[in-house]
C-alpha cells in the first residue's frame, strides 16, 4: 500500500511570516547561506536544502508550529543534532525543519525513582553528566553521544556499545510528551513500571519522526556499576575473533559491550594516533567490557581471557583502572574519525546478522569491496551482530554515488541472506526506504502505514521516509529481481 499526498504550492515567505508570529525573529532561519548547515545529516551522500528552519524553545511553541502546519498543509521534519546516518532529518520534498537545538533543559530529576525528564534537544552524554556525581548513569551510548540529541535517539531507537547488556533506547524511555502532527499535545507511556494502556510509547520510539515531535522525554537511570574492566584481544583471522565472541556468549558471561575492528580500521586508528596502538598485522581486535560487582568482574575477566586465548588470541591487554579502560576504548571511539582522515567522504552502512554468520558475511563484504573497487572498513557491535561497514569514496569520482549505493545495497542483501536485517540502529530514513520491502510483505507494510495514518492522516510528518514509493524506488517486484550488478572485473583495491 503506497500512500501519496498531493500538496498545494507552498508560499514559504508567507509561512516564515506566520512563524515569526509564534517565535522571536532570530528563531526563524530563512537566509539561504544560513540554511546551508541544514542540508544534510551525518549521511552526506544526500543533500536537500530546506526552505525554512525554525528553532522553538518550548512545547507551546511546537504545538503552535504544528497547528500552523496542519492548517496550511505544510510538511515538517524534526531535527535534533543532525548526526543521523539514514537521511532522516532532511527532506527531498520541501518541508519546514523544526530543530530542537534550543530545547536543551533538564526539566526534572527524580533520583528516588531513578528517572530524569529532559527536553528533546538535550545531548545524550549530558544526561549521564548530570547524574554521575550521585552514582547514576544513562545506559544507551551511541558513539555519537557527545553530540546527538535524546529526541534523535528516541526517533531512531538508537543503540550503542553498552546496549548489548542493557538494551537500546526503547528499554530506557518511560514516558514522553508528544505533539501530534495536528498540534494535539499528548503523553505516551508512564513513569510507572506497569500500566494498562496500548503501548503507544513503543510505537513512537523508532518511528523516525513520522508520528509527531517528542517535546519532553522521561528516561530511566541506572546505578553506576561498582567495577568495570576492559579486555583487548588481537586475532590473526576474523573466524577466531568471531569464535571468541561465540565462546564468551555461550559461557554465560554477559559483557556490557563486545566490539570488533578489522585490519583496515585498526591501522587507520594507528595512523591517527601516530603509534602502533594495535598490531598492524592483526586481522581483528576484539574489545570486551565487563561490569558489575568487583568479584563478579574479576571472575568474568578470567573466563573471557581464557576463552579468547582458546579461540586463538595472540595477545591480550587488560585494564581495570578507569583511565586505562578509557585508553583501550579510545581507538574504538575514534574509529570513524580515523577512517575520516583517509577520506572525509564515507558511507556508513548498518546491517545486522546472526553472530554466527559474522565471519562469512565479513569475507563476502571484502569480496564485494574488491569487485566495486571501493575500500570498506569494518567496525561493529560484535555482540549483537550489528555491522557498520564504512564504504570509502571520493566525491569527485564519476558515478560514485550510484556505485556506493549499489555496494551498500549488496551488503544489505548479504545480511538478509544470512538471516539478518537491513538496519540495526541507524534507521531507514530516506536512505533505505527502497529496501524495506526486501524484509516485509505488502501486508506488513500496509499495517505499518495504517498506524502512521492514524497519527498523521495528512502525511505531514517527515514525508517520504521509511516506506518505498514507486516514484523513488520503482516497482517493488522489479527491484527485488534486479540486484544491482557489481563490476564483473575484479580490480585491485585502491586505498586513497
Ligand atoms: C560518528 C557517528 C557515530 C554514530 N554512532 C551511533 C551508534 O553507535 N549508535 C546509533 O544508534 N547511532 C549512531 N549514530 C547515528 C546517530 O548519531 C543517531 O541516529 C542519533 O540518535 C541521531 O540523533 P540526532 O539528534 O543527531 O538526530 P537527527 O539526525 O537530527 O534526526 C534523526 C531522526 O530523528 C528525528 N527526530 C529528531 N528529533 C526528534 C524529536 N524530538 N521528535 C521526533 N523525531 C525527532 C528526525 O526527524 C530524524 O528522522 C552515529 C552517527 C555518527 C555521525
Amino acid at each position: 500500500m503506497v500512500v501519496l499526498h498531493a500538496r498545494p504550492d507552498m508560499n514559504w515567505d508567507k509561512l516564515a511570516r506566520a512563524c515569526r508570529e509564534i517565535l522571536p525573529a532570530r528563531a526563524v532561519v530563512a537566509a539561504k547561506q544560513e540554511l546551508l548547515s541544514y542540508d544534510s545529516d551525518g549521511l552526506t551522500l544526500h543533500r536537500w536544502q530546506p526552505p525554512l528552519v525554525v528553532l522553538p524553545e518550548t512545547t507551546d511553541q511546537v504545538v503552535a508550529l504544528l497547528t500552523l502546519c496542519h492548517q496550511e498543509g505544510v510538511p515538517f521534519v524534526a531535527r535534533g543534532s543532525g548526526t543521523g546516518l539514514s537521511g532522516g532529518a532532511v527532506s527531498e520534498e520541501p518541508a519546514l525543519v523544526i530543530a530542537t537545538s534550543r530545547m536543551r533543559s533538564i526539566l526534572d530529576l527524580d533520583l528516588a525513582n531513578r528517572r530524569i525528564t529532559v527536553q528533546p534537544g538535550v545531548i545524550n552524554s549530558w544526561v549521564t553528566r548530570a547524574v554521575a556525581g550521585a552514582g547514576f548513569y544513562y545506559a544507551p551510548d551511541p558513539s555519537s553521544q557527545v553530540v546527538c540529541s535524546i529526541g534523535g535517539n528516541v526517533a531512531e531507537n538508537s543503540g550503542g556499545v553498552h546496549c548489548l547488556k542493557y538494551g537500546v533506547t526503547s528499554n530506557h524511555v518511560l514516558e514522553m510528551e508528544v505533539v501530534l502532527p495536528d498540534g494535539t499535545l499528548t503523553r505516551l507511556g508512564s513513569g510507572l513500571a506497569e500500566t494498562p494502556e496500548l503501548d503507544l510509547r513503543g510505537v513512537f520510539i523508532g518511528s523516525e519522526g513520522t508520528l509527531g515531535i517528542a517535546t519532553a522525554i522521561t528516561l530511566r537511570l541506572l546505578r553506576s556499576p561498582q567495577s568495570v574492566a576492559v579486555l583487548l584481544a588481537d586475532f590473526t583471522s576474523m573466524e577466531s575473533a568471531g569464535e571468541a565472541v561465540r565462546l564468551v556468549t555461550a559461557a554465560g558471561v554477559q559483557p556490557a559491550g563486545m566490539e570488533i575492528m578489522d585490519n583496515f580500521t585498526l591501522n587507520a586508528v594507528n595512523d591517527l594516533f601516530g603509534r602502533k596502538e594495535y598490531p598492524e598485522d592483526a586481522v581483528a581486535v576484539l574489545l570486551i567490557e565487563l561490569d558489575g560487582q568487583e568479584q563478579e568482574v574479576v571472575a568474568a575477566m578470567e573466563i573471557a581471557d581464557g576463552l579468547c586465548r582458546q579461540a586463538g588470541a595472540r595477545t591480550i591487554r587488560r585494564a581495570t583502572d578507569p583511565a586505562d579502560c578509557a585508553l583501550l576504548w579510545k581507538g574504538r571511539k575514534s574509529a570513524f574519525a580515523a577512517v575520516g582522515r583517509i577520506t572525509p567522504t564515507y558511507y556508513v552502512q548498518d546491517g545486522v546478522v546472526p553472530r554466527s554468520a559474522l565471519p562469512q558475511v565479513l569475507r563476502a563484504i571484502e569480496e564485494l569491496s574488491r569487485r566495486y573497487n571501493l575500500p570498506v572498513a569494518n567496525v561493529f557491535h560484535a555482540g549483537d551482530g550489528n555491522l557498520h561497514p564504512l564504504i570509502l569514496y571520493r566525491a569527485q569520482d564519476d558515478d560514485v554515488a550510484e556505485r556506493v549505493q549499489a555496494l551498500g545495497a549488496d551488503i544489505l542483501r548479504l545480511c538478509l541472506e544470512a538471516g539478518g536485517s537491513i538496519t540495526g540502529e541507524h534507521g531507514v530514513g530516506n536512505d533505505k526506504r527502497c529496501y524495506l520491502d526486501w524484509m516485509f510483505t505488502p501486508e506488513d507494510l500496509a499495517t505499518m502505514q495504517l498506524v502512521r495514518q492514524a497519527f498523521d492522516p495528512k502525511g505531514l510528518a517527515n514525508p517520504g521516509k521509511i516506506f518505498p514509493t514507486p516514484a523513488r524506488c520503482g516497482e517493488s517486484q522489479r527491484r527485488q529481481q534486479s540486484s544491482p550488478t557489481p563490476s564483473p572485473v575484479l580490480q585491485t583495491m585502491e586505498v586513497f
